[in-house]
C-alpha cells in the first residue's frame, strides 16, 4: 500500500459469536458423526461460502423428498425456528441439534412470556428470525418501517375514540397492554425513531430493545466508515443486516459495493479512492474479510 491510500475494516465487522457458535456447532456434529446423515433445515446462516463448507463436511439440507432415519441429525439454523416447526421436525424421530443463537432464544422467551399480550415486532416479515418468533406468541402485528408502525398506531387510537374493540377478526383486543420487541439485527436508528413515534402519539407501550451487542458494535463501528471516498460492505446477498448496512452507508458515502466474496470486486481503478473502508454482516467469515482488504491493498499498491 502507499502513503496516499488507506484501507481499513470497520470495529465489529464480521463473523458474530451467534453465528461462530451456529456454524461450530453444524462442523462438530458432522465431524463427530459415526453413522445416519446430517440434515439442514433452511440455511445455517445467510452466507454462501459457509454453505459451501457445511456441504464439504457432508451436511445436507433438509427438502420435502429427503429419506430420514433414526440414526439421522437435524441441524436447527442459527435464526431459529416456530415451536411448530420443531414439533414437526420432531415427528422424524431422529436426533436433533439446535444451533440457533442464545439471543434469539433470549427473544422468542420475551414472546412467550408475554403471548397474551399485544405484540409488535419491528423487522422484516419475511426473515427467517421474524417468521420463527412470529410462532411464539398470538397477537403479533410486524411493522417493517416507521410507516406500517404509524399506521397500526393510527388504527389503535382509531379504536380508542370509538370506543370499540381492535382489530376484533384477528383477535386483537383492547387498546392497552402492548409491547414492542424488535429483530436481533434491527437498524437502531428505526428503533430510536419507533421509540419517538409512540412518545409522540402517546403510545402506552413497553419497548424491549432486544437488538443484540454484535449488531450494535457493528451499526456503531460504521461511524469510523463515513469519511470515506468508498466502501466495500461484504455479506451474503440475502442477508438481512448486510442489508441494513448497505443501506445505512449508502446514505453516507457515495460509493458503496455489496459483494459476497473477493472475485466480486468490481473492475474497476480503486486508486481513484484514496481512503477504502471495509464492512462485513454478521455471517460473513473473517478469512473473507481479509482475502478482500489484501486484494484491494494489492490493487492500489
Ligand atoms: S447477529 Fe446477534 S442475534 Fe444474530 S446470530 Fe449474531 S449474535 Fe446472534
Amino acid at each position: 500500500m502507499n502513503e496516499d491510500h488507506e484501507v481499513f475494516i470497520a470495529p465489529g465487522s464480521g463473523f458474530c459469536k451467534g453465528v461462530a457458535f451456529a456454524v461450530q456447532k453444524a462442523l462438530d456434529v458432522a465431524k463427530n458423526k459415526k453413522e445416519g446423515s446430517v440434515f439442514l433445515d433452511g440455511e445455517l446462516v445467510h452466507n454462501r461460502a459457509v454453505g459451501e463448507r457445511l456441504y464439504a463436511q457432508g451436511i445436507r439440507p433438509l427438502q420435502r423428498n429427503s429419506k430420514i432415519h433414526g440414526g439421522d441429525t437435524i441441524l436447527i439454523r442459527a435464526h431459529g425456528i416456530s415451536p411448530k416447526r420443531r414439533l414437526f421436525l420432531e415427528h422424524f424421530g431422529c436426533k436433533i441439534e439446535d444451533c440457533t443463537c442464545p439471543l434469539v432464544r433470549k427473544i422468542s422467551r420475551i414472546m412467550e412470556a408475554n403471548r397474551h399480550r399485544q405484540i409488535i415486532l419491528l423487522g422484516d416479515r419475511n426473515h427467517p428470525e421474524i417468521e420463527g418468533l412470529c410462532g411464539y406468541a398470538e397477537n403479533i402485528r410486524v411493522c417493517e418501517n416507521l410507516k406500517e408502525l404509524s399506521q397500526l398506531i393510527a388504527e389503535v387510537c382509531q379504536n380508542k375514540k370509538t370506543d370499540k374493540n381492535f382489530l376484533d377478526n384477528k383477535n386483537f383486543k383492547g387498546t392497552e397492554n402492548w409491547i414492542m420487541l424488535c429483530q436481533s439485527t434491527l437498524d437502531m436508528d428505526f428503533l430510536e425513531a419507533a421509540k419517538n413515534l409512540c412518545g409522540e402519539k402517546n403510545f402506552s407501550v413497553e419497548i424491549f430493545d432486544t437488538i443484540c451487542s454484535a449488531t450494535k458494535r457493528r451499526q456503531s463501528g460504521l461511524e469510523v466508515l463515513k469519511d470515506c471516498d468508498a466502501v466495500i460492505v461484504v455479506g451474503g446477498f440475502h442477508s438481512a443486516n448486510t442489508k441494513r448496512l448497505f443501506e445505512k452507508m449508502k446514505r453516507q458515502v457515495a460509493a458503496v459495493f455489496w459483494i459476497e466474496k473477493v472475485g466480486d470486486l468490481a473492475p474497476i481503478n480503486w486508486r481513484i479512492y484514496p481512503k477504502i473502508g471495509i464492512a462485513a454482516g454478521a455471517s460473513t467469515p473473517q478469512s473473507a474479510m481479509e482475502n478482500i482488504y489484501g486484494e484491494i491493498s494489492k490493487k492500489i499498491a
